[in-house]
C-alpha cells in the first residue's frame, strides 16, 4: 500500500520520497530529510505530520521566539 506523501513544507515539491534504508522521507528538490521513524511507515506520518504544522526555524535567532 502506497502512503500519500504531502509536498515537501520547505519547497513545495511534489518529489518527497519515502527512503526505506534510513525510514525517513527525503525531498529530491531541496534534500530536506523528513523525520526518522522506527520504521519506514512512521517516517511517512511524521513527514505528513511536520508539514502540516508551521515550520520550524532552528537558526532564527532566540530573540525572535517568544519575546516581548
Ligand atoms: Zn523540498
Amino acid at each position: 500500500m502506497q502512503r500519500t506523501l504531502i509536498p515537501c513544507p520547505f519547497c513545495g515539491s511534489q518529489q518527497a520520497k519515502l527512503s526505506y534504508p534510513q525510514r525517513c522521507v527525503k525531498c529530491a528538490e531541496c534534500g530536506t530529510c523528513g523525520p526518522t521513524g522506527e520504521t519506514a511507515e512512521q517516517g511517512a506520518r511524521l513527514w505528513n505530520h511536520r508539514a502540516t504544522v508551521p515550520a520550524y526555524h532552528p537558526t532564527a535567532p532566540l530573540g525572535l521566539i517568544g519575546g516581548h
